[in-house]
Protein backbone atom coordinates (compact mmCIF):
# COMPACT_ATOMS: atom_id res chain seq x y z
CA UNK A 1 0.00 0.00 0.00
CA UNK A 2 1.56 3.49 -0.95
CA UNK A 3 1.91 5.81 2.50
CA UNK A 4 -1.05 7.87 2.38
CA UNK A 5 -0.56 11.44 1.18
CA UNK A 6 -1.72 14.38 3.15
CA UNK A 7 -2.84 17.48 2.29
CA UNK A 8 -2.41 21.46 4.00
CA UNK A 9 -5.24 23.59 3.13
CA UNK A 10 -4.59 26.78 4.34
CA UNK A 11 -7.79 29.20 5.48
CA UNK A 12 -10.77 27.59 6.93
CA UNK A 13 -13.48 30.09 4.50
CA UNK A 14 -16.34 28.34 2.32
CA UNK A 15 -13.54 27.58 0.04
CA UNK A 16 -10.72 25.60 1.86
CA UNK A 17 -13.70 23.99 3.74
CA UNK A 18 -15.18 22.51 0.33
CA UNK A 19 -11.48 21.80 -0.95
CA UNK A 20 -11.11 19.74 2.50
CA UNK A 21 -13.97 18.13 2.28
CA UNK A 22 -13.40 17.01 -1.71
CA UNK A 23 -10.06 15.65 -0.74
CA UNK A 24 -11.07 13.81 1.75
CA UNK A 25 -13.37 12.33 -0.46
CA UNK A 26 -10.71 10.86 -2.73
CA UNK A 27 -8.94 9.22 0.91
CA UNK A 28 -5.88 11.50 1.79
CA UNK A 29 -5.09 13.03 5.07
CA UNK A 30 -6.12 16.70 5.40
CA UNK A 31 -4.90 19.31 8.02
CA UNK A 32 -7.35 22.45 7.37
CA UNK A 33 -5.69 25.43 9.33
CA UNK A 34 -7.11 28.73 10.20
CA UNK A 35 -5.39 31.76 12.18
CA UNK A 36 -8.70 32.89 13.24
CA UNK A 37 -11.82 30.77 13.11
CA UNK A 38 -13.87 28.74 10.41
CA UNK A 39 -15.66 31.17 8.37
CA UNK A 40 -13.98 34.08 10.00
CA UNK A 41 -13.61 35.90 6.25
CA UNK A 42 -15.39 37.13 3.27
CA UNK A 43 -17.28 34.08 4.35
CA UNK A 44 -19.19 35.89 6.48
CA UNK A 45 -18.87 39.63 5.21
CA UNK A 46 -21.11 38.31 1.47
CA UNK A 47 -24.45 39.31 0.72
CA UNK A 48 -25.44 35.36 1.44
CA UNK A 49 -27.17 34.80 -1.84
CA UNK A 50 -26.94 31.66 -3.79
CA UNK A 51 -27.10 32.78 -7.33
CA UNK A 52 -26.35 33.07 -11.05
CA UNK A 53 -25.37 36.60 -10.75
CA UNK A 54 -27.43 38.17 -13.27
CA UNK A 55 -25.21 41.34 -13.48
CA UNK A 56 -22.63 39.30 -14.67
CA UNK A 57 -23.94 38.62 -18.22
CA UNK A 58 -23.06 42.15 -18.79
CA UNK A 59 -19.61 41.03 -18.82
CA UNK A 60 -20.00 38.06 -21.36
CA UNK A 61 -19.50 35.77 -18.31
CA UNK A 62 -21.56 33.21 -19.96
CA UNK A 63 -19.53 30.00 -18.40
CA UNK A 64 -19.56 31.43 -14.88
CA UNK A 65 -23.30 32.47 -14.46
CA UNK A 66 -24.27 28.57 -15.93
CA UNK A 67 -21.54 27.36 -13.18
CA UNK A 68 -23.49 29.53 -10.70
CA UNK A 69 -26.87 28.41 -11.50
CA UNK A 70 -25.99 24.44 -11.89
CA UNK A 71 -24.64 24.86 -8.01
CA UNK A 72 -27.69 26.98 -6.81
CA UNK A 73 -29.83 24.54 -7.79
CA UNK A 74 -27.52 21.93 -6.86
CA UNK A 75 -27.17 23.48 -2.96
CA UNK A 76 -30.75 23.81 -2.74
CA UNK A 77 -31.25 20.64 -2.93
CA UNK A 78 -28.53 19.45 -0.78
CA UNK A 79 -28.55 22.06 1.60
CA UNK A 80 -31.89 22.60 2.08
CA UNK A 81 -31.98 23.57 5.62
CA UNK A 82 -29.60 26.46 4.69
CA UNK A 83 -30.41 27.34 0.86
CA UNK A 84 -33.55 28.67 0.33
CA UNK A 85 -35.14 29.64 -2.99
CA UNK A 86 -35.79 33.33 -2.85
CA UNK A 87 -38.15 35.33 -5.60
CA UNK A 88 -36.38 38.28 -6.53
CA UNK A 89 -38.31 42.16 -7.96
CA UNK A 90 -36.25 44.06 -10.18
CA UNK A 91 -37.68 47.61 -10.65
CA UNK A 92 -36.98 49.51 -13.65
CA UNK A 93 -37.70 52.99 -14.81
CA UNK A 94 -38.15 52.21 -18.69
CA UNK A 95 -38.30 50.36 -21.41
CA UNK A 96 -35.21 51.05 -23.65
CA UNK A 97 -32.62 51.83 -20.93
CA UNK A 98 -29.11 50.60 -20.98
CA UNK A 99 -29.84 48.66 -23.74
CA UNK A 100 -26.24 49.78 -25.67
CA UNK A 101 -24.18 50.26 -22.44
CA UNK A 102 -25.23 46.52 -21.87
CA UNK A 103 -23.71 45.78 -25.74
CA UNK A 104 -20.44 48.25 -24.95
CA UNK A 105 -20.03 46.23 -21.89
CA UNK A 106 -20.55 43.03 -23.67
CA UNK A 107 -17.67 43.58 -26.37
CA UNK A 108 -15.24 44.96 -23.53
CA UNK A 109 -16.18 48.89 -23.83
CA UNK A 110 -16.53 49.87 -20.34
CA UNK A 111 -15.76 53.34 -20.98
CA UNK A 112 -18.88 53.95 -23.69
CA UNK A 113 -20.97 51.64 -21.46
CA UNK A 114 -20.79 54.06 -18.78
CA UNK A 115 -20.82 56.79 -21.21
CA UNK A 116 -24.24 55.51 -22.72
CA UNK A 117 -26.17 54.52 -19.57
CA UNK A 118 -27.70 57.64 -19.40
CA UNK A 119 -29.87 59.39 -16.64
CA UNK A 120 -32.14 56.39 -16.00
CA UNK A 121 -30.87 52.76 -15.50
CA UNK A 122 -31.74 49.51 -17.21
CA UNK A 123 -35.05 48.96 -18.27
CA UNK A 124 -37.67 46.56 -18.89
CA UNK A 125 -36.56 45.49 -23.00
CA UNK A 126 -32.54 44.66 -21.55
CA UNK A 127 -33.64 43.74 -18.10
CA UNK A 128 -36.32 41.11 -19.99
CA UNK A 129 -33.47 39.97 -22.99
CA UNK A 130 -30.89 39.35 -19.68
CA UNK A 131 -33.45 37.55 -17.70
CA UNK A 132 -34.40 35.37 -20.81
CA UNK A 133 -31.08 34.05 -20.90
CA UNK A 134 -30.60 33.71 -17.15
CA UNK A 135 -33.69 31.19 -17.65
CA UNK A 136 -31.91 29.46 -20.35
CA UNK A 137 -28.64 28.65 -18.92
CA UNK A 138 -31.14 27.29 -15.62
CA UNK A 139 -32.90 24.93 -17.93
CA UNK A 140 -34.25 21.91 -17.05
CA UNK A 141 -33.97 22.74 -13.07
CA UNK A 142 -38.10 22.88 -12.57
CA UNK A 143 -37.35 26.59 -11.45
CA UNK A 144 -39.63 29.69 -12.20
CA UNK A 145 -39.18 31.55 -15.17
CA UNK A 146 -39.03 35.76 -14.66
CA UNK A 147 -41.97 37.80 -15.53
CA UNK A 148 -42.78 41.47 -15.94
CA UNK A 149 -44.74 42.84 -14.14
CA UNK A 150 -46.75 46.33 -13.33
CA UNK A 151 -45.33 48.10 -10.37
CA UNK A 152 -47.96 48.38 -7.36
CA UNK A 153 -49.42 44.65 -7.40
CA UNK A 154 -50.67 43.28 -3.81
CA UNK A 155 -48.16 41.02 -2.56
CA UNK A 156 -45.11 42.65 -3.96
CA UNK A 157 -42.79 44.76 -2.82
CA UNK A 158 -44.02 47.87 -2.05
CA UNK A 159 -41.12 50.11 -4.34
CA UNK A 160 -41.86 53.81 -5.31
CA UNK A 161 -44.26 52.87 -8.39
CA UNK A 162 -43.98 56.99 -10.37
CA UNK A 163 -40.12 56.38 -10.37
CA UNK A 164 -40.36 52.34 -11.32
CA UNK A 165 -43.27 51.76 -12.89
CA UNK A 166 -42.33 48.19 -14.20
CA UNK A 167 -40.64 45.00 -12.74
CA UNK A 168 -39.37 41.90 -13.36
CA UNK A 169 -40.13 38.67 -11.31
CA UNK A 170 -37.39 35.89 -11.29
CA UNK A 171 -36.18 33.33 -8.59
CA UNK A 172 -32.49 32.72 -6.78
CA UNK A 173 -31.77 32.06 -3.34
CA UNK A 174 -30.68 32.92 -0.43
CA UNK A 175 -28.30 31.22 2.41
CA UNK A 176 -29.05 33.25 5.36
CA UNK A 177 -25.68 32.02 7.30
CA UNK A 178 -22.82 30.70 5.28
CA UNK A 179 -20.80 30.43 8.61
CA UNK A 180 -23.05 27.33 9.11
CA UNK A 181 -22.90 25.77 5.90
CA UNK A 182 -19.10 25.75 6.03
CA UNK A 183 -18.90 24.17 10.19
CA UNK A 184 -20.94 21.58 7.96
CA UNK A 185 -18.90 21.51 5.30
CA UNK A 186 -16.09 20.41 7.77
CA UNK A 187 -18.20 18.58 9.77
CA UNK A 188 -19.17 16.35 6.99
CA UNK A 189 -15.42 16.40 5.70
CA UNK A 190 -14.56 14.73 9.44
CA UNK A 191 -17.03 11.98 8.93
CA UNK A 192 -15.61 10.98 5.33
CA UNK A 193 -11.99 10.73 6.53
CA UNK A 194 -13.53 9.05 9.83
CA UNK A 195 -14.86 6.33 7.47
CA UNK A 196 -12.36 5.79 4.83
CA UNK A 197 -9.83 5.97 8.22
CA UNK A 198 -7.82 8.91 6.98
CA UNK A 199 -6.23 11.78 8.91
CA UNK A 200 -8.65 14.78 9.05
CA UNK A 201 -7.86 17.78 11.70
CA UNK A 202 -9.30 20.98 11.84
CA UNK A 203 -6.42 24.04 13.92
CA UNK A 204 -8.41 26.89 14.29
CA UNK A 205 -6.96 30.02 16.23
CA UNK A 206 -3.12 28.67 14.91
CA UNK A 207 -0.40 30.62 13.14
CA UNK A 208 1.48 28.29 10.48
CA UNK A 209 5.12 28.68 8.83
CA UNK A 210 6.58 26.56 6.04
CA UNK A 211 10.28 25.41 6.35
CA UNK A 212 12.36 25.42 3.04
CA UNK A 213 12.01 21.93 3.14
CA UNK A 214 8.35 21.98 3.45
CA UNK A 215 7.94 21.28 6.84
CA UNK A 216 4.87 22.99 8.12
CA UNK A 217 4.93 24.19 11.78
CA UNK A 218 1.80 24.84 13.11
CA UNK A 219 1.79 26.91 16.30
CA UNK A 220 -0.17 25.76 19.65
CA UNK A 221 -3.98 26.49 20.32
CA UNK A 222 -5.45 28.64 22.46
CA UNK A 223 -7.19 25.47 25.09
CA UNK A 224 -3.81 24.47 25.61
CA UNK A 225 -2.95 22.04 22.58
CA UNK A 226 0.85 22.50 21.96
CA UNK A 227 2.41 22.72 18.08
CA UNK A 228 3.35 20.41 16.14
CA UNK A 229 4.67 19.64 12.44
CA UNK A 230 3.83 17.87 9.49
CA UNK A 231 5.98 17.12 5.89
CA UNK A 232 2.93 17.52 3.69
CA UNK A 233 2.46 16.79 0.23
CA UNK A 234 0.59 19.75 -1.04
CA UNK A 235 -0.21 23.05 0.86
CA UNK A 236 -3.02 24.54 -0.89
CA UNK A 237 -3.58 28.25 -0.08
CA UNK A 238 -6.90 28.94 0.77
CA UNK A 239 -6.72 32.18 2.23
CA UNK A 240 -9.29 34.58 0.17
CA UNK A 241 -8.14 38.33 0.03
CA UNK A 242 -5.18 37.38 2.36
CA UNK A 243 -3.59 35.24 -0.66
CA UNK A 244 -0.80 37.41 -0.92
CA UNK A 245 -0.11 38.33 2.69
CA UNK A 246 -0.14 34.32 3.54
CA UNK A 247 2.40 33.53 0.99
CA UNK A 248 4.53 36.26 2.18
CA UNK A 249 4.64 34.80 5.49
CA UNK A 250 4.54 31.12 4.19
CA UNK A 251 6.92 31.08 1.20
CA UNK A 252 10.77 30.92 1.48
CA UNK A 253 10.93 32.36 -1.87
CA UNK A 254 9.74 35.40 -2.34
CA UNK A 255 11.23 36.52 -5.26
CA UNK A 256 9.32 34.23 -7.58
CA UNK A 257 5.80 34.07 -5.71
CA UNK A 258 5.16 37.02 -4.02
CA UNK A 259 6.59 39.23 -6.55
CA UNK A 260 3.39 38.87 -7.79
CA UNK A 261 0.48 40.32 -6.68
CA UNK A 262 -2.47 37.73 -7.02
CA UNK A 263 -6.03 39.48 -4.98
CA UNK A 264 -6.76 42.90 -6.12
CA UNK A 265 -9.58 43.08 -3.39
CA UNK A 266 -12.47 45.32 -2.73
CA UNK A 267 -14.46 45.89 0.45
CA UNK A 268 -18.13 45.94 0.24
CA UNK A 269 -20.30 46.80 3.39
CA UNK A 270 -23.99 45.62 4.30
CA UNK A 271 -26.25 47.30 6.59
CA UNK A 272 -29.09 44.98 9.04
CA UNK A 273 -31.79 47.05 9.19
CA UNK A 274 -34.79 46.66 11.78
CA UNK A 275 -37.47 48.23 10.36
CA UNK A 276 -40.59 46.61 10.82
CA UNK A 277 -42.43 48.36 7.55
CA UNK A 278 -39.47 48.43 5.56
CA UNK A 279 -39.37 44.49 6.41
CA UNK A 280 -42.94 43.99 5.22
CA UNK A 281 -42.53 46.61 2.24
CA UNK A 282 -40.27 43.49 1.10
CA UNK A 283 -43.27 40.76 1.01
CA UNK A 284 -41.06 38.22 1.71
CA UNK A 285 -39.47 38.98 -1.91
CA UNK A 286 -35.85 40.30 -2.28
CA UNK A 287 -35.19 43.38 -4.22
CA UNK A 288 -32.34 43.95 -6.54
CA UNK A 289 -31.94 47.23 -8.38
CA UNK A 290 -29.70 50.07 -8.98
CA UNK A 291 -28.68 52.51 -6.88
CA UNK A 292 -28.78 56.27 -8.47
CA UNK A 293 -25.14 55.80 -9.19
CA UNK A 294 -26.17 52.62 -11.44
CA UNK A 295 -24.61 50.24 -8.86
CA UNK A 296 -25.66 46.86 -7.82
CA UNK A 297 -27.85 47.25 -4.73
CA UNK A 298 -29.46 43.99 -2.88
CA UNK A 299 -32.49 44.55 -0.25
CA UNK A 300 -32.85 41.61 1.27
CA UNK A 301 -35.65 39.81 3.82
CA UNK A 302 -32.78 38.31 6.69
CA UNK A 303 -35.60 36.30 8.44
CA UNK A 304 -39.05 37.41 9.47
CA UNK A 305 -37.80 40.69 11.21
CA UNK A 306 -34.71 42.58 9.58
CA UNK A 307 -33.50 43.29 6.01
CA UNK A 308 -30.14 43.06 4.61
CA UNK A 309 -28.91 46.00 2.73
CA UNK A 310 -26.40 46.06 0.66
CA UNK A 311 -23.13 46.75 -0.92
CA UNK A 312 -20.64 49.24 -1.80
CA UNK A 313 -17.38 48.14 -3.95
CA UNK A 314 -14.46 50.15 -3.12
CA UNK A 315 -10.79 49.32 -4.33
CA UNK A 316 -9.30 48.48 -0.52
CA UNK A 317 -5.50 47.24 -0.09
CA UNK A 318 -4.96 47.02 3.73
CA UNK A 319 -5.68 43.96 5.87
CA UNK A 320 -8.97 42.67 5.04
CA UNK A 321 -9.36 42.19 9.13
CA UNK A 322 -9.42 45.76 9.19
CA UNK A 323 -12.02 46.48 6.59
CA UNK A 324 -15.30 48.44 8.36
CA UNK A 325 -18.18 49.86 7.10
CA UNK A 326 -17.68 53.91 6.83
CA UNK A 327 -20.20 56.47 7.40
CA UNK A 328 -20.07 57.01 4.09
CA UNK A 329 -21.01 53.64 2.79
CA UNK A 330 -23.49 53.82 5.42
CA UNK A 331 -25.38 56.90 4.19
CA UNK A 332 -25.13 55.86 -0.02
CA UNK A 333 -26.99 52.37 1.54
CA UNK A 334 -29.22 54.19 3.55
CA UNK A 335 -29.94 56.53 0.14
CA UNK A 336 -30.37 53.62 -1.80
CA UNK A 337 -33.43 52.06 0.33
CA UNK A 338 -34.71 55.72 0.27
CA UNK A 339 -34.63 55.86 -3.26
CA UNK A 340 -36.48 52.54 -4.14
CA UNK A 341 -38.93 52.65 -0.15
CA UNK A 342 -39.47 56.51 0.04
CA UNK A 343 -42.25 56.14 2.28
CA UNK A 344 -40.75 53.92 4.99
CA UNK A 345 -38.36 57.02 6.12
CA UNK A 346 -35.85 54.14 7.11
CA UNK A 347 -32.59 56.17 9.31
CA UNK A 348 -29.64 55.81 10.92
CA UNK A 349 -31.07 55.20 14.55
CA UNK A 350 -32.69 51.75 12.27
CA UNK A 351 -29.49 50.31 11.79
CA UNK A 352 -28.89 47.59 13.94
CA UNK A 353 -25.52 46.70 12.71
CA UNK A 354 -22.99 47.01 9.57
CA UNK A 355 -20.48 44.34 8.51
CA UNK A 356 -17.66 45.07 5.70
CA UNK A 357 -15.66 42.59 4.10
CA UNK A 358 -13.08 42.15 1.03
CA UNK A 359 -14.19 40.05 -1.70
CA UNK A 360 -10.52 37.92 -2.82
CA UNK A 361 -11.20 39.39 -6.62
CA UNK A 362 -8.42 38.26 -8.95
CA UNK A 363 -5.62 41.62 -9.64
CA UNK A 364 -6.69 42.48 -12.79
CA UNK A 365 -5.88 45.34 -14.75
CA UNK A 366 -9.92 46.78 -14.27
CA UNK A 367 -11.71 49.56 -14.01
CA UNK A 368 -10.72 51.12 -11.07
CA UNK A 369 -13.99 53.23 -11.22
CA UNK A 370 -15.97 50.32 -11.69
CA UNK A 371 -14.73 47.26 -9.51
CA UNK A 372 -18.37 45.82 -9.99
CA UNK A 373 -16.78 44.91 -13.38
CA UNK A 374 -13.77 42.48 -12.16
CA UNK A 375 -14.84 39.10 -13.07
CA UNK A 376 -15.96 36.92 -9.82
CA UNK A 377 -14.57 33.47 -11.52
CA UNK A 378 -11.92 31.89 -9.64
CA UNK A 379 -8.18 30.67 -10.75
CA UNK A 380 -5.97 27.99 -9.51
CA UNK A 381 -2.43 29.21 -9.46
CA UNK A 382 0.13 27.10 -8.73
CA UNK A 383 3.36 27.85 -7.76
CA UNK A 384 6.01 26.71 -9.64
CA UNK A 385 8.93 28.74 -8.33
CA UNK A 386 7.73 27.06 -4.52
CA UNK A 387 10.29 24.03 -3.73
CA UNK A 388 7.13 21.94 -2.50
CA UNK A 389 3.62 21.69 -3.93
CA UNK A 390 2.02 24.73 -3.65
CA UNK A 391 -1.17 25.87 -5.15
CA UNK A 392 -3.23 29.56 -4.40
CA UNK A 393 -6.87 30.17 -4.62
CA UNK A 394 -7.68 33.36 -6.19
CA UNK A 395 -11.25 34.81 -6.21
CA UNK A 396 -14.82 32.81 -6.19
CA UNK A 397 -18.20 32.59 -5.14
CA UNK A 398 -20.25 31.29 -2.08
CA UNK A 399 -21.84 29.93 -4.86
CA UNK A 400 -19.77 28.10 -6.50
CA UNK A 401 -17.66 26.91 -3.61
CA UNK A 402 -18.60 22.99 -4.65
CA UNK A 403 -17.25 23.36 -7.97
CA UNK A 404 -14.39 25.27 -7.34
CA UNK A 405 -13.66 22.68 -4.94
CA UNK A 406 -13.86 20.11 -7.39
CA UNK A 407 -11.39 21.27 -10.03
CA UNK A 408 -8.93 22.41 -6.87
CA UNK A 409 -8.93 18.70 -5.82
CA UNK A 410 -8.69 17.01 -9.39
CA UNK A 411 -5.56 19.70 -9.98
CA UNK A 412 -3.93 18.76 -7.15
CA UNK A 413 -4.56 14.96 -6.35
CA UNK A 414 -3.66 14.79 -10.43
CA UNK A 415 -0.39 16.29 -9.63
CA UNK A 416 0.07 14.06 -6.57
CA UNK A 417 -0.31 10.73 -9.00
CA UNK A 418 -3.88 10.32 -6.93
CA UNK A 419 -7.00 9.05 -8.53
CA UNK A 420 -10.19 11.15 -8.17
CA UNK A 421 -12.51 8.81 -5.96
CA UNK A 422 -15.36 10.26 -5.16
CA UNK A 423 -16.58 13.76 -5.64
CA UNK A 424 -19.57 15.95 -3.75
CA UNK A 425 -21.90 16.37 -7.03
CA UNK A 426 -24.60 14.57 -5.22
CA UNK A 427 -23.63 14.32 -1.59
CA UNK A 428 -26.01 16.03 1.04
CA UNK A 429 -24.71 18.57 4.21
CA UNK A 430 -24.94 16.70 6.92
CA UNK A 431 -28.07 18.54 8.46
CA UNK A 432 -29.79 18.79 5.60
CA UNK A 433 -33.81 18.39 5.59
CA UNK A 434 -36.55 19.51 3.63
CA UNK A 435 -40.69 18.60 3.84
CA UNK A 436 -41.24 15.64 5.41
CA UNK A 437 -37.80 15.31 6.97
CA UNK A 438 -37.22 18.71 8.11
CA UNK A 439 -40.96 18.26 9.77
CA UNK A 440 -39.42 15.10 11.65
CA UNK A 441 -36.91 17.02 13.29
CA UNK A 442 -39.32 20.05 14.15
CA UNK A 443 -41.58 17.82 16.22
CA UNK A 444 -38.61 15.74 17.65
CA UNK A 445 -36.96 19.04 18.51
CA UNK A 446 -40.29 20.48 20.09
CA UNK A 447 -40.87 17.06 22.07
CA UNK A 448 -37.64 17.94 24.14
CA UNK A 449 -37.96 21.20 24.26
CA UNK A 450 -40.78 20.42 25.90
CA UNK A 451 -39.12 17.61 27.98
CA UNK A 452 -36.29 20.38 29.06
CA UNK A 453 -39.06 22.44 30.87
CA UNK A 454 -39.38 25.02 27.69
CA UNK A 455 -43.94 25.68 27.56
CA UNK A 456 -45.51 24.03 24.93
CA UNK A 457 -46.45 27.71 23.29
CA UNK A 458 -42.49 28.58 23.14
CA UNK A 459 -41.33 25.03 21.84
CA UNK A 460 -42.39 25.54 18.38
CA UNK A 461 -40.30 28.76 17.75
CA UNK A 462 -37.63 27.52 20.05
CA UNK A 463 -37.73 23.95 17.40
CA UNK A 464 -37.76 26.41 14.51
CA UNK A 465 -35.04 28.20 15.30
CA UNK A 466 -32.44 25.24 16.24
CA UNK A 467 -33.77 23.52 13.18
CA UNK A 468 -32.77 26.57 11.17
CA UNK A 469 -29.56 26.84 12.55
CA UNK A 470 -28.85 22.48 12.71
CA UNK A 471 -31.36 21.53 10.43
CA UNK A 472 -31.62 17.49 11.44
CA UNK A 473 -28.37 17.71 13.57
CA UNK A 474 -30.96 20.45 15.71
CA UNK A 475 -32.04 17.30 18.11
CA UNK A 476 -28.48 16.71 19.39
CA UNK A 477 -28.79 19.95 20.84
CA UNK A 478 -30.73 18.39 23.85
CA UNK A 479 -28.62 15.20 24.47
CA UNK A 480 -25.35 17.31 25.22
CA UNK A 481 -25.98 17.52 29.14
CA UNK A 482 -24.37 20.76 29.76
CA UNK A 483 -26.16 23.91 30.58
CA UNK A 484 -25.99 27.05 31.76
CA UNK A 485 -25.60 27.26 35.36
CA UNK A 486 -28.67 26.69 37.69
CA UNK A 487 -28.52 29.68 40.25
CA UNK A 488 -31.88 30.62 41.16
CA UNK A 489 -33.20 33.78 39.85
CA UNK A 490 -30.46 33.74 36.27
CA UNK A 491 -30.93 30.14 34.97
CA UNK A 492 -32.95 30.26 31.95
CA UNK A 493 -36.13 28.49 31.66
CA UNK A 494 -35.98 25.32 29.87
CA UNK A 495 -32.20 25.65 29.78
CA UNK A 496 -32.99 28.20 26.95
CA UNK A 497 -30.24 31.10 26.33
CA UNK A 498 -31.95 34.33 27.62
CA UNK A 499 -34.15 36.42 25.32
CA UNK A 500 -32.91 34.48 21.87
CA UNK A 501 -34.55 31.22 21.96
CA UNK A 502 -32.01 28.67 21.77
CA UNK A 503 -31.02 25.86 24.35
CA UNK A 504 -27.68 26.35 25.75
CA UNK A 505 -26.35 23.37 25.39
CA UNK A 506 -25.99 24.11 21.59
CA UNK A 507 -22.75 25.27 22.91
CA UNK A 508 -21.52 21.93 24.40
CA UNK A 509 -22.23 20.52 20.12
CA UNK A 510 -20.56 23.58 19.27
CA UNK A 511 -17.22 22.50 21.32
CA UNK A 512 -17.62 19.15 21.10
CA UNK A 513 -18.62 18.87 17.46
CA UNK A 514 -17.96 22.11 15.12
CA UNK A 515 -14.01 23.20 16.88
CA UNK A 516 -15.60 26.42 18.28
CA UNK A 517 -13.30 27.88 21.03
CA UNK A 518 -14.02 31.13 22.03
CA UNK A 519 -17.08 33.24 22.79
CA UNK A 520 -16.58 35.20 19.59
CA UNK A 521 -16.97 31.91 17.59
CA UNK A 522 -20.10 30.91 19.14
CA UNK A 523 -21.47 34.40 19.05
CA UNK A 524 -20.09 35.57 15.37
CA UNK A 525 -19.98 32.11 13.57
CA UNK A 526 -21.82 28.95 14.87
CA UNK A 527 -25.08 30.26 17.48
CA UNK A 528 -25.55 33.35 14.65
CA UNK A 529 -26.66 35.35 17.96
CA UNK A 530 -24.22 38.16 16.71
CA UNK A 531 -27.18 38.90 14.44
CA UNK A 532 -30.56 38.31 16.54
CA UNK A 533 -32.64 41.46 17.27
CA UNK A 534 -32.63 40.19 20.64
CA UNK A 535 -29.46 39.66 21.55
CA UNK A 536 -28.45 40.81 25.09
CA UNK A 537 -25.18 40.94 28.14
CA UNK A 538 -27.77 38.39 29.51
CA UNK A 539 -27.27 35.86 26.64
CA UNK A 540 -24.03 36.19 25.83
CA UNK A 541 -22.85 35.31 29.94
CA UNK A 542 -25.13 32.76 29.27
CA UNK A 543 -23.07 31.52 26.53
CA UNK A 544 -19.77 32.26 28.30
CA UNK A 545 -21.13 30.37 31.54
CA UNK A 546 -21.67 27.33 29.61
CA UNK A 547 -18.35 27.78 27.58
CA UNK A 548 -16.73 27.62 31.11
CA UNK A 549 -19.31 24.34 31.73
CA UNK A 550 -17.43 22.66 29.24
CA UNK A 551 -13.98 23.67 29.80
CA UNK A 552 -13.27 25.90 27.24
CA UNK A 553 -13.24 28.77 28.99
CA UNK A 554 -11.70 29.35 32.30
CA UNK A 555 -14.26 30.49 34.90
CA UNK A 556 -12.12 33.15 36.21
CA UNK A 557 -11.85 34.62 32.71
CA UNK A 558 -15.85 34.63 31.75
CA UNK A 559 -16.26 38.40 32.81
CA UNK A 560 -13.26 39.37 31.18
CA UNK A 561 -14.49 37.39 28.09
CA UNK A 562 -18.11 39.08 27.73
CA UNK A 563 -16.45 42.76 27.94
CA UNK A 564 -14.29 41.55 24.89
CA UNK A 565 -17.16 40.47 22.65
CA UNK A 566 -19.88 43.35 23.53
CA UNK A 567 -16.68 45.64 22.84
CA UNK A 568 -15.89 43.58 19.85
CA UNK A 569 -19.67 43.52 18.60
CA UNK A 570 -19.71 47.32 19.30
CA UNK A 571 -16.23 48.26 17.31
CA UNK A 572 -16.48 45.89 14.39
CA UNK A 573 -20.67 45.99 14.13
CA UNK A 574 -21.33 48.74 15.61
CA UNK A 575 -24.25 46.56 17.19
CA UNK A 576 -24.79 48.31 20.82
CA UNK A 577 -25.90 45.52 23.25
CA UNK A 578 -27.83 45.91 25.81
CA UNK A 579 -28.34 44.70 29.62
CA UNK A 580 -31.34 42.47 28.69
CA UNK A 581 -34.21 41.97 26.59
CA UNK A 582 -37.02 44.11 26.88
CA UNK A 583 -40.37 42.42 26.61
CA UNK A 584 -41.23 39.08 27.33
CA UNK A 585 -38.70 36.21 27.31
CA UNK A 586 -41.24 34.08 25.29
CA UNK A 587 -41.91 35.96 22.20
CA UNK A 588 -43.00 33.71 19.58
CA UNK A 589 -41.04 35.06 16.82
CA UNK A 590 -37.87 35.11 17.14
CA UNK A 591 -35.24 36.49 14.57
CA UNK A 592 -34.55 33.24 12.75
CA UNK A 593 -36.94 31.23 14.19
CA UNK A 594 -39.80 30.94 11.45
CA UNK A 595 -39.62 30.53 7.94
CA UNK A 596 -40.42 33.02 5.37
C1 LIG B 1 -19.14 42.17 0.25
C2 LIG B 1 -19.17 40.80 -0.33
C3 LIG B 1 -20.35 40.28 -0.84
C4 LIG B 1 -20.37 39.00 -1.40
N1 LIG B 1 -21.56 38.45 -1.77
C5 LIG B 1 -21.60 37.21 -2.27
C6 LIG B 1 -22.85 36.60 -2.58
O1 LIG B 1 -23.92 37.14 -2.31
N2 LIG B 1 -22.84 35.39 -3.16
C7 LIG B 1 -21.68 34.74 -3.44
O2 LIG B 1 -21.76 33.65 -4.01
N3 LIG B 1 -20.47 35.26 -3.10
C8 LIG B 1 -20.42 36.48 -2.52
N4 LIG B 1 -19.22 37.02 -2.14
C9 LIG B 1 -17.99 36.30 -2.41
C10 LIG B 1 -17.69 35.26 -1.33
O3 LIG B 1 -18.09 35.71 -0.07
C11 LIG B 1 -16.20 34.99 -1.28
O4 LIG B 1 -15.69 34.80 -2.56
C12 LIG B 1 -15.92 33.72 -0.47
O5 LIG B 1 -16.50 33.82 0.79
C13 LIG B 1 -14.43 33.52 -0.36
O6 LIG B 1 -14.21 32.44 0.50
P1 LIG B 1 -12.75 32.02 0.88
O7 LIG B 1 -12.87 30.77 1.65
O8 LIG B 1 -11.93 31.98 -0.35
O9 LIG B 1 -12.17 33.23 1.74
P2 LIG B 1 -12.54 33.72 3.21
O10 LIG B 1 -13.95 33.44 3.56
O11 LIG B 1 -12.09 35.12 3.32
O12 LIG B 1 -11.67 32.78 4.14
C14 LIG B 1 -10.28 32.95 4.26
C15 LIG B 1 -9.85 32.39 5.61
O13 LIG B 1 -8.43 32.39 5.66
C16 LIG B 1 -8.02 32.69 6.99
N5 LIG B 1 -6.63 33.14 6.94
C17 LIG B 1 -6.13 34.33 6.54
N6 LIG B 1 -4.78 34.30 6.57
C18 LIG B 1 -4.41 33.07 7.00
C19 LIG B 1 -3.16 32.43 7.21
N7 LIG B 1 -2.01 33.04 6.99
N8 LIG B 1 -3.16 31.15 7.66
C20 LIG B 1 -4.32 30.50 7.88
N9 LIG B 1 -5.54 31.06 7.69
C21 LIG B 1 -5.58 32.33 7.25
C22 LIG B 1 -9.03 33.74 7.43
O14 LIG B 1 -9.11 33.78 8.84
C23 LIG B 1 -10.32 33.23 6.79
O15 LIG B 1 -11.05 32.41 7.69
C24 LIG B 1 -19.18 38.27 -1.50
C25 LIG B 1 -17.99 38.77 -0.95
C26 LIG B 1 -18.00 40.01 -0.32
C27 LIG B 1 -16.76 40.50 0.36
Amino acid sequence: MPAEKTIVVLGAGINGAAVARELALSGVGVIVVDGSDIAAGATAWSTRLIHGGLRYLEYGEIGLVRESLVERNRLVRLAAHLVRPLPFYLPVEGRWGGMWAAAARLVGCEGLARAWRGRRGRGSWTVGMGLALYDLLAAGAGWPRHSMVRAGRAGMPQIDAIVFPRAAIYADAQLLFPERFTVELLVDARSIAAAAGTRFEVCTHRQVQVGRDGTVTISGSPDGGGPFEVRPDAVVNATGAWVDRTLAAVCPDPAGTVGRRLIGGTKGSHLVVRHASLRAALADYGVYAEAADGRPVFVLPFGPKLVLVGTTDIPFSGDPAEARADEGEIDYLLAAVARLFPTAAVGRDDVQQHYCGVRPLPNEAGDPQLPAGVTRRHLLVRHDEAPWPLWSIVGGKLTTCRSLAETTAATVLGRLGVPVRGTSRERPLPGNCSGASRDAALRECCRLAEEAGVSPGRAAAVAEHAVGLFGTRAPSLWQQGVGPSSAPGTAPRGGLIRGVGLPAAAVALCVRDEWAATLDDLIERRLMLSFHDRLSREAIADVAESLSLVGTLPRDRVAEAIEACVARLQERYGRIVPESTTGPDDADKTTFGSQR
